[in-house]
């Protein structure tokens, strides 16, 4: 979709928070501090679709190692308010014991997401597991999460784009918008 100043998704409206510039950017350094970290090594990127779809894209070429992509998904997210329950982690469809493994995540909220995800892979005897987050909303989050790459860090606002839905739409923009009305 072209740039827009503001964009209207159903009923909200919504405003231009973080432009692509600015996240190619920040994407661009994570990526580099992630092929530093495990130079020498061959791990496992999980992406959590639907919303980290355009982000681990965009991510996995920028990072200079040997290394494989899969799929899962687990929704926890309807509307603007996180509902609190955490639903199964369904498509894991690689064998990730002994293998280094990094969570591809859209944002973190309250963390719940990531705290069960952890504890789903943990029991698949990963040789380790660090979480890189496009977005992360440090005054939300309900535990104790050590989140290794972040791209950007983002006041408790709802936003969407680059990935990022409300409601099943808004996720074809290049930019992050946050939510106004
Ligand atoms: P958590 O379990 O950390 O509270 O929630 C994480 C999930 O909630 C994310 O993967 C995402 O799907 C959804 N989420 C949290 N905050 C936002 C937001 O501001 N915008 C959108 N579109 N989704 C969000």
């Amino acid at each position: 979709m072209k740039e827009h100043k503001t964009i209207q998704v159903k009923e909200k409206t919504f405003v231009i928070s973080i432009p692509e510039s600015e996240l190619q950017e920040q994407i661009k350094r994570v990526a580099a501090e992630i092929s530093r970290d495990y130079a020498g090594c061959q791990p496992v990127f999980l992406a959590v679709l639907n919303g980290s779809f355009i982000f681990a894209a965009d991510l996995l070429r920028e990072i200079d190692l040997h290394c494989e992509i899969s799929f899962v998904k687990l929704a926890s997210y309807e509307g603007t308010k996180t509902t609190g329950s955490v639903r199964e982690v369904i498509g894991l469809n690689v064998d990730i014991t002994g293998r280094p493994v990094i969570i591809v995540e859209d944002i973190v909220d309250t963390g719940l997401t990531m705290a069960h995800m952890l504890d789903t892979l943990k029991a698949q005897n990963p040789a380790s597991i660090d979480i890189c987050t496009l977005l992360l909303k440090p005054s939300k989050l309900q535990v104790k999460l050590d989140i290794r790459y972040c791209c950007k860090e983002i006041p408790d606002d709802f936003v969407v784009g680059y990935g990022l839905d409300y409601d099943g739409f808004g996720r074809n923009t290049k930019d992050i918008y946050t939510i106004i009305k």
